[in-house]
């Protein structure tokens, strides 16, 4: 920080970094940001993260794409790029000419038959941009084959939400954990991933209130737990079945609540008969004493809220995760009230919005299929275009598999990095190659850009205006601190120049245009304006044009044909692939503090890869004694798709015969590890689950 002579300007906006959404003040002199300051935004009042107050410094790194680029005649495909001299492989063009050639790419697939292109658009861009991203495919190609990020994070929280209460957003915001006195936090480390969010969590636990803290890691939120159960990889489904039986059994729900608001309660109790916690034990690592004091602390508490993060989600088995931590509120009358809700941590900063916004292939914006005649004739008409696909579209790995199967010969990828997120990655990497088109737009040479025909340089956060919506539902304006560096372009302008050569009809001048189309067919966005969010966040459902947005939702029913939410039960299924005599351990992958996602902006901040600047992964200091290996030593980990090498380090809070990697880094890419089986609802893959090998590196 500094005093007033530092800066010359500043700019309020959002934290681009996770789905917390802290509101901060960018300091700016000389188009360059000098430092950052907390505000006081309803998420995060004043409060910042390492990454939101230091991690800014990668938006003036010299990697930045400044110039439009198209693949040199003949130049190879693959992961052979240096991203600081892209001249080896690109040359660069005009925005006219490369505008030009990737519409004309697109546009020459869209004349064969079949559906030859795909879209991946981006939780890190606005609203707006996501809105565009989705129309452009749906009425530019007449599909839905378009996808992003939240495939790979939360799908599977999504489907059991709309599945059994309705709505695929939170019911409550994390900050309502205040009027809380218990809470359970599961498969997820908000210490490191949504750090302001922990801050409330520690300050609930040291005043007193309950907390439950359920994860095979040992997470740092555990030191403040009430309850800490360390349950087995996978046990997730045996755990939470294991408590609602002692719920039922004790009869600690709230029939009241079940009675008036709730579905198929004598079928769920039913099915909890056999989940004794005796029986559960062995499958959960927990004991039966330990899973009955737990159950029992939930289920006395006034108002309790259920978080859930990554953890719970991606397992072949994460919407049935999902469909436990919905159950478990209900039979305890812990929605719609305050200090009770269900609230899935959500991950990139506008994951939330660019979902509500429709860029998932099942759905329009507002979570309205695309399946209904009527609710495409609504977007339809509002576009001025004819109908497009009554099926559901390809999600992000079924688009890979797509490509391998030559279905898919062309996409567009916004802001997305799937040669680096994409599970069992070098088969997405060998799909990226096979395209016969590839749009990337980004702000650096991403690992996917390598694979481009034709790069589009964008603008970073900092560079834009645009809405995003964060994990409350809180609606928040984004603001342009600073200009882009040479000939880049805000996403929108670049979205809405490669629609207007695909012959769409589109004349947008600002995203203003774009929120007031989205209002249209947007209920959830009634009474939220774009001057309202000039001034203020504004929490959706906004019920007048005064009010700031209901906090809690669905006190009086659910947004259900029957008005009732539903216990859907869940059966325990394992992992796809278990640990063998082959592959004896259990590999975990996740973020750490410093780095964000693929590391494409992260490796890039100074100060953040000062502080972590090594691919690493940690394991249990007794499995690493037994195995003869030091901390620091580098190890080679292999799984049924490939091997990475990676320094390890020792941690306690890794159970023993488990290995956690982060996937921020290429050099040790964690997805080279991770399998592709999905989860039949959500369709995210199984990253929390992989069986592996470890061995020192340098002797397999
Ligand atoms: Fe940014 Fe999330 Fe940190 Fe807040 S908690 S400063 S939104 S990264």
């Amino acid at each position: 920080a500094g005093d007033s002579k530092d800066f010359d300007r500043e700019v309020e906006s959002v934290c681009p970094f996770c789905g917390v959404g802290c509101q901060l003040s960018f300091k700016i002199k000389d188009n360059k940001i000098k430092y950052v300051t907390g505000v006081d935004g309803p998420a995060n009042e004043n409060r910042l993260c390492v990454k939101g107050r230091f991690g800014f410094d990668y938006i003036d790194h010299p990697h930045r794409l400044t110039k439009p680029l198209i693949r040199k005649e003949g130049a190879p495909k693959g992961l052979n790029v240096d991203p600081g001299n892209v001249h080896t492989h690109f040359r660069e063009a005009s925005w006219e000419e490369a505008l030009d050639f990737a519409a004309k790419g697109l546009a020459d697939l869209r004349a064969r038959k079949g559906t030859y292109v795909a879209g991946f658009g981006s939780a890190k861009c606005s609203n707006e941009e996501a809105y565009l991203f989705q129309k452009l495919i749906r009425q530019g190609f007449g599909h839905n084959n378009v996808d992003h990020c939240t495939r790979l994070c939360h799908a599977s929280s999504v489907s059991a939400l709309i599945e059994n209460v309705g709505s695929g957003a939170v019911t409550a915001t994390f900050n309502e954990i205040e009027n809380a006195d218990v809470a359970i936090v599961i498969g997820c480390n908000p210490i490191e991933n949504h750090p302001v969010a922990a801050t409330y969590f520690k300050q609930f636990a040291k005043r007193g209130g309950k907390l439950i803290v359920c994860d095979p890691r040992g997470v740092g939120l555990g030191k403040f737990a009430s309850h800490r159960l360390l349950f087995k990889p996978g046990g997730d489904v045996s755990m939470l079945n294991a408590m609602m039986n002692v719920i039922v059994t004790e009869e600690l729900y709230d029939a009241e609540y079940i009675a008036q608001f709730t579905e198929n309660w004598e079928e769920m109790k039913a099915h909890l008969a056999e989940y004794t916690p005796e029986k559960m034990a062995p499958i959960c690592g927990i004991e039966p004493e330990v899973l009955r004091d737990a159950a029992r602390t939930f289920a006395k508490g006034k108002a309790g809220m259920i978080f859930w993060g990554m953890g719970v989600s991606q397992h072949i088995h994460g919407t049935d995760n999902s469909r436990c931590l919905i159950s478990l509120a209900l039979m305890t009358g812990n929605v719609g009230k305050p200090g009770a809700g269900l609230h899935p941590l959500r991950g990139q900063n506008n994951v939330q919005g660019a979902s509500d916004a429709g860029l998932i292939p099942m759905f329009l914006p507002d979570y309205q299929s695309v399946t209904d005649d009527g609710v495409r004739s609504a977007f339809t008409s509002v576009w001025n275009s004819p109908d497009f696909s009554n099926q559901k579209g390809l999600t992000v790995v079924e688009i890979m598999e797509a490509i391998h199967a030559g279905d898919i010969k062309g996409m567009y990828i916004l802001g997305e990095n799937p040669a680096m997120s994409d599970p069992d990655v070098d088969h997405a990497r060998a799909a990226l190659a096979m395209l016969d088109h590839l749009v990337v737009q980004d702000i650096f040479l991403t690992e996917t850009a390598n694979y481009a025909d034709v790069i589009l340089p964008a603008s970073a956060w900092a560079e834009k205006t645009g809405t995003v919506t964060n994990t409350n539902r809180q609606v928040q304006m984004g603001r342009p601190a600073v200009t882009p560096p040479g000939e880049a372009r805000e996403d929108w302008w670049i979205e809405v120049e490669l629609a207007k050569r695909l012959g769409l009809d589109w004349s947008y001048t600002h995203p203003k245009e774009v929120f007031a189309e989205m209002k249209l067919n947007m209920g959830s966005l009634d009474n939220i304006t774009w001057e309202r969010l000039e001034s203020e966040a504004v929490t959706y459902p906004s019920l007048s044009p005064e009010d700031p947005g209901q906090a809690i939702v669905f006190g009086d029913g659910f947004p259900r044909a029957s008005k009732r939410a539903r216990f859907t039960p869940a059966k325990i299924i394992d992992p796809d692939e278990r640990p063998d005599t082959e592959y004896p351990f259990v590999l975990i992958t996740g973020r750490q503090l410093e780095h964000w996602h693929t590391g494409s902006m992260t490796r890039r901040s100074n100060v953040l890869d000062a502080v972590e600047p090594e691919a690493n992964c940690s394991m249990n200091p007794a499995t690493l004694r037994r195995m003869g290996v030091e901390p620091g030593d580098m190890i080679k980990l292999t799984t049924r798709r490939g091997s990475v090498d990676v320094m390890v380090r020792a941690d306690r809070a890794i159970a023993e015969d488990n290995v956690f990697l982060p996937f921020a880094y290429v050099e040790a890419a964690a997805n080279i590890l991770t399998n592709s089986a999905l989860d039949p609802f959500g369709k995210i893959p199984e990253f929390k689950y992989a069986a592996v090998r470890v061995e020192k590196a340098g002797e397999a």
